[in-house]
């Protein structure tokens, strides 16, 4: 089968990989219908060293079950699904946490030998816990918007969720990306009234007040904090859902923050050391957020997907064919693209 191998920064090829099959009885071969490409699929397509052998890439899709373990109960070939960004048992400790991003026996997509999203099928580990069967058809309009359940809605969800969005807080996004737009979709679901989106891209900003934003803040830096202060009459946000994972985006978090607030990431971090100095400290300031265990969201936010209620997708802005995937790669990194859907 053709899938997509990232060959170091800049270097995106699609080749001819072997065809999965099922391995465990816990498998399920997937077809993939649409995937696309996430933001943090960007960290090693800048900075990735060069590599012969290459990395397959891809953790968001949605797919047709072509064939399934002994051990698969609840699915069968021909089910359409949904694979949420880390695969899981659904049965471990963790799992019944609702964490099933450190589940006990479960892993990363285009890691350790396991398909990776942008290909043409996948071999599914775990997938009676992992994968969630929709009940559309492939030709629904409903695709891009079901196909954010993989990660980037979920995300911003949880974003929201582990701050603590409710309709008594007010909030501060900051990032424009499909993400920090994500996040703002699920701070309107959590109720908040005051939504205030920081980023200085117009045509998303603009998107972002469609999705529930109630003031942009395009100015940058020590600018940026002062108008989003100035906001909020000097004091800040209750909540801040940090969608970026640059130090200068968490910094201003904490400026932005409200004294007794709570400062939610979900940008994965290209930081090492958090920036919660002595004054921060002062302001009774809680650090939350993590990495988002999709899985555990997907069938609250289901629903509200499928009767229409929110339109997540709408953060795709560009569809690729598998072989011009590249280019997708390409506009998501100028930002011609705000987030691009892959089909096979
Ligand atoms: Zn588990």
């Amino acid at each position: 089968m053709r899938a997509t191998i990232i060959h170091g920064a800049g270097d995106i090829r699609v080749e001819t990989v072997p065809d999965p099959e099922i391995l465990e009885p816990t498998d399920a071969l997937v077809r993939v219908v649409t995937a696309c490409i996430c933001g943090s699929d960007l960290w090693p397509y800048r900075s990735m060293a060069p590599s012969e052998e290459g990395n397959r890439i891809g953790h968001e899709f949605i797919g047709i079950i072509e064939d399934i373990g002994a051990d698969v109960a609840g699915f069968e070939a021909g089910d359409l699904v949904v694979a949420p960004f880390v695969w899981s048992d659904g049965t471990c400790d963790f799992c019944e946490e609702g964490l099933q991003t450190s589940c006990r026996h479960g892993g990363m997509w285009a890691r350790n030998g396991i398909d990776g999203g942008q290909g043409e099928a996948v071999r599914v580990p775990q997938a009676q816990g992992t994968l969630v069967k929709l009940p559309v058809g492939a030709d629904s309009a409903l695709m891009p918007s079901l196909l954010s359940l993989s990660d980037v809605f979920p995300t911003g969800y949880h974003c929201a969720r582990t701050a603590g969005v409710s309709p008594r807080t007010t909030v501060t996004v900051i990032g424009d990306g499909a993400v920090g737009l994500s996040a703002v979709l699920s701070a309107k679901r959590l109720g908040a009234e005051r939504i205030i989106l920081m980023g200085h891209h117009k045509d998303r900003t603009d998107l972002g007040r469609e999705l529930g934003a109630t003031d942009v803040v395009a100015e940058r830096g020590e600018e940026g904090i002062e108008r989003a202060r100035e906001l909020t009459g000097g004091d800040g946000t209750h909540t801040v859902l940090e969608c970026v994972g640059l130090v200068e985006a968490i910094e201003t978090a904490f400026a932005v923050v409200r004294d007794g607030g709570t400062v939610s990431r979900v940008g994965a971090p290209q930081y090492g050391d958090v920036p919660m100095p002595f004054p921060v400290f002062l302001r009774n300031v809680t650090l939350t957020g993590g990495v988002a265990p999709a899985r555990a969201y997907i069938p609250e936010l289901l629903p509200d997907v499928l009767e229409g209620r929110t339109e997540p997708g709408k953060v795709f802005d560009l569809t690729v064919g598998l072989d011009d995937i590249a280019d997708g790669y390409r506009a998501m990194a100028d930002r011609t693209a705000l987030k691009v859907l892959v089909r096979p």
